[in-house]
């Protein structure tokens, strides 16, 4: 068998076998996204029981876009990928990420893997991380193009001489009351701030945000969301070798702080948040007012659907 025969083996190295014999993926690369945000703490009422996986909330966000534009929320009843075109888009990409495959040593010439039992589960392990690594940049680059393409038709005129970042820090400092209601948002900018705030490149740039330039709320998060984004384009963050997951959780952090972002940026443009809208375009599935929808579709939907909820029509 040459080389590349043998390379193929990497992908196989996925596959495992439960119980009765079947075969299974050992992982998938997007497995900590549906996993965050996870506590260990056990009690029934923690937050992070409340709060839905990453990527229901980016689809609650697209349909929330999607069954506001359907109502006219946003001026004129059309497509949402025409009121929202880059959102809706981005938004849509960050979703459909399914699993990602990545092989460090595909750079590696000293073959040890293919030869060495010790070496091979060691590159098992940086290829798992590797894939989950890769997967957390796609989702988080997605979600960051939506956060600017919503700040650019959020703020409309506003702050334009600014950088886009900037734009939306600029807007949301000007508009403190955008946060209230909005289930879990300071606790989601915490998480996101305690783990930014590990990485030593960051370190000195989180701590300015509230202690020397004061800010706070959702002005504070977009300044977070600012510096990270900066810090993962300028090349700064290391490869995770066989810690994954620290790497992981900080991607996430800050993209479900940036998904709550883009829904006060959403929330700040509707013409009447009382307004009941569809929660489908497509399924018969009642009414929710369009301001509750906004604050409230990152949870559990049983939690708070009750709440004003307008009855699906009867045939
Ligand atoms: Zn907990």
């Amino acid at each position: 068998m040459d080389t590349d025969s043998l390379k193929i083996l990497g992908h196989l190295g996925r596959i495992g076998y439960s119980e009765d014999g079947k075969p299974r993926l050992k992982y998938r690369a997007i497995d900590p996204a549906d996993r965050y945000v996870h506590c260990s703490c056990g009690k029934p009422d923690c937050w992070t029981e409340q709060i839905v996986p990453l990527r229901e909330h980016m689809v609650a966000l697209f349909r929330a876009i999607v069954v506001c534009d359907f109502e006219g929320q946003f001026g004129i009843r059309g497509q949402a990928e025409e009121t929202w075109p880059g959102v809706i888009y981005a938004l849509q990409m960050a979703a459909s990420v399914e699993d990602v495959f990545a092989d460090p040593s595909h750079v590696d010439d000293s073959e040890a893997g293919l030869w060495c039992s010790a070496a091979w589960e060691h590159d098992e392990e940086d290829r798992e991380a590797a894939s989950k690594y890769a997967a957390a940049l796609i989702i988080f680059n997605f979600v960051w193009n939506a956060y600017e393409a919503a700040t650019e038709i959020s703020a409309g005129t506003l702050f334009s001489v600014d950088k886009v970042p900037v734009r939306a820090r600029q807007l949301f400092k000007a508009e403190p009351g955008l946060t209230s209601d909005v289930w879990a948002f300071d606790i989601s900018y915490r998480v996101a701030r305690h783990i930014c705030s590990k990485l030593p490149a960051l370190k000195e740039s989180v701590d300015s945000i509230e202690k020397k330039y004061c800010l706070s709320g959702a002005s504070a998060a977009a300044e977070l969301g600012r510096v990270f984004r900066n810090y993962i384009a300028h090349g700064a963050d290391k490869m995770p070798i066989g810690d994954s997951r620290a790497a992981c959780s900080r991607f996430y952090s800050v993209t479900r702080m940036l998904l709550l972002l883009i829904q006060l940026l959403i929330l700040r443009r509707i013409q009447d948040p009382a307004q009941p809208v569809p929660l489908s375009v497509n399924q018969d599935r009642g009414s929710q007012r369009a301001g509750l929808l906004l604050r409230n579709l990152h949870r559990h939907e049983a939690l708070w659907l009750e709440q004003g909820l307008m009855p699906a029509v009867e045939d």
